[in-house]
Order: structure tokens, then sequence, then C-alpha cells
């Protein structure tokens, strides 16, 4: 009888390697434990044998029956994971085009900020910032900005209360931090400014400046050049011309209102540049002694030179913009295009 079980077994192990489908392993199923199986056949010779073979004959085809069981269930359970995995493959098709993945960008305002901090950065300018709640003081009179000075009325400033307001320039930062700090300063402090303009294609009323700073022994008006030089390179292109003209400003003896040439017509006249070649791009100028003053420096040891510039400004005349308030109106159409 032995003999028979490890028959079964055998030919059992050998059905087994053969089949490679889910049904046939059910098929086999029925086969040996099926009611007309083949365990079921020994189980009816068990009322045939002695009485005293039957409990053992018994629990040996029991234990058959159980081998055989766990050897079919461990089949399908190989032969369903094998379906799985195939079904999946079908599904990737690789020669399908890809799916473009959305990549986010950076705002246009943004990468120019970050443009401009990394040329400056070069030239050894920190990054300062200041608040853009500002008071009077910082927005006007440490900067040399007389009590009558038009730009002081509420045409052309937002007040928040009396001598509390938003600022309309970042040269506030540059008396914050000589306050602060002794010579030798050398920042930029780039951040939004405010002024009460309305909106059209080249006005906003809030936009970027960038400020810089620069103080230190013996500093002196080609040392200003040198620097936006360096910077009007490194920012518009090597091709690009530079002019100073002289200019006013409160904070700044002597100032100077720096022009490029056009970048879009290459100084052949266009109507960005009102058909002159050249475009303005910042003021600059060596700073004043009552801002020295202000700050308490011995302007006699140490001068310095500012400069202010659009962000925006020098982005449109980048990239060839005409209206600022794409800037700010969201559209992907605009963004995705930097
Ligand atoms: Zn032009």
């Amino acid at each position: 009888m032995v003999e028979k079980f490890e028959e079964i077994k055998r030919n059992l192990q050998d059905e087994i390697r053969s089949i490679d489908a889910q049904k046939n392993a059910e098929q086999l199923r029925v086969k040996y434990l099926g009611r007309k199986g083949i365990v079921n056949d020994l189980m009816k010779r068990i009322p045939t044998l002695p009485i005293e073979k039957r409990v053992d004959f018994g629990r040996q085809v029991n234990s058959l029956k159980n081998e055989i069981a766990d050897s079919i269930d461990a089949l399908i359970k190989r032969l369903s994971a094998q379906s799985v995995s195939t079904s999946k493959a079908e599904l990737f098709d690789i020669s399908l085009p890809g799916k473009p993945q959305f990549v986010g960008k950076k705002h246009p305002l943004t990468q120019t900020i970050d443009d401009v901090k990394e040329v400056f950065a070069c030239l050894g300018f920190d990054v300062a910032y200041g608040p853009e709640v500002e008071l009077e003081y910082y927005n006007f009179e440490a900067l040399n900005i007389p009590a009558d000075h038009p730009s002081r009325t509420d045409f052309d400033t937002f007040y928040i209360k009396d001598d509390v307001l938003l600022r309309s320039q970042t040269s506030t930062v540059q008396i914050r931090i000589m306050e602060n700090q002794k010579p030798p300063i050398r920042i930029i402090a780039p951040g939004r400014v405010y002024r009460p303009d309305t909106v059209d294609a080249r006005h906003s009323f809030m936009f970027h400046q960038v400020e810089g700073l620069l103080v230190d022994e013996g500093v002196s008006f080609a040392d200003l050049k040198g620097v936006l030089y360096q910077f009007i390179k490194a920012y518009f292109g090597q091709n690009i011309q530079m002019r100073f003209r002289p200019s006013f400003f409160p904070f700044t003896e002597p100032s100077a209102e720096v022009d490029i040439s056009c970048s879009l017509c290459e100084g052949k006249g266009c109507s960005v540049c009102s058909y002159s070649g050249w475009v303005e791009i910042l003021g600059a100028g060596m700073i004043d002694p009552n801002v020295f003053k202000a700050v308490h420096y011995d302007g006699e040891k140490y001068t310095g030179f500012a400069f202010g510039m659009g962000v925006e400004r020098i982005t449109m005349l980048k990239y060839g913009i005409g209206d600022i308030r794409l800037f700010y109106e969201n559209d992907l159409r605009f963004l995705l295009q930097f």
C-alpha cells in the first residue's frame, strides 16, 4: 500500500510541473480530491480491509489527502501571482510617448532679483532687507528729502498714519543699515515699494526695487561707475553700452541717471527707447554728507555711493516685455515663457 501512496504523490508532482494555467489546476484538484477522485477511491476501500488495519489506513489516506491539497493550493497561488504580473506587464506599453510633467518655475521678478543678487554677491555685496511699513523719518527725513518736497505729499506716498507710510523706495534700508553698522558697508536691498500711481502699461501702485549701498574710506565716483559697469555687462550682456547723465536726488551729491543702449533695437531706435537708442535703468550718486550726518558717520573720513533700480523695469528691458501689468496677472501663458 505504501508504494501505491508514493506513486500517487509522484504522479501528482509530475502533473503539477506540467501545469501552467489556473483552470488546469482546478481540474487537478477534481481528479485527486473530488467526489470520484483518487483519494476518495482509497477511502472507499476502508470497509473492505481487515478491522485492525482500517484505522491506520484511514490515517494514512487522510495525511495523503492533506498533502495533495497543500500542493494544489500552492500551485494555484503561484499561478495567480504569475497572472497578475503578466497583466501588469501587458498594461505598460513602452512605445507610448511620455506624459509631460509640469515643472514649477520662479516668477520672472523673483528670477531677476536672484540674478541681481548673484552678480552683486560676486562683487562682495551682502543682501539686506527692511520693513515695507515704514516711518516717515526713514523714507524721507534721514534721506535728506525736505519737508516741502512734492514726493512727501499723499499724491506720491501711501500714508497709514501721520508719520507711518508704505515705503516709496528701498533707500530706507540704507539708513537702517548705517544706523546699526559701522563702515565698511557693501549691501544690496531688494524689496517691494508702493506709490499711489494709476495702473497702466508702465506704472503700478506696487513694484520692486533693488537698492545698493557701499561706504568705506576713499570710495570715489569711479568705484560707482566700475560696480555698475560690471553689473550691466553681467545682467544685460557684454555688448551693452552704458552712459551717465547728471541728475539730482536729495540723498546723493553728485547724482546721475544711468542709461544703457537699448537691447531691443541694439541702439537703432524703437518705441521702447523712444527712438533714441538709450533707455534709463537706474539712479545713482555719491552719498550726500547730510545723510551721513543723520546716521552719525564721519563725512570727512568716509565716502560712499548708492544706487537704485526698478526690478520690473530691468526685467522688461531684458526680455522685451511691453506691459508691467503682465507681472501681476498670474497668467501661466506669460509666466511659463521664462
Ligand atoms: Zn530701442
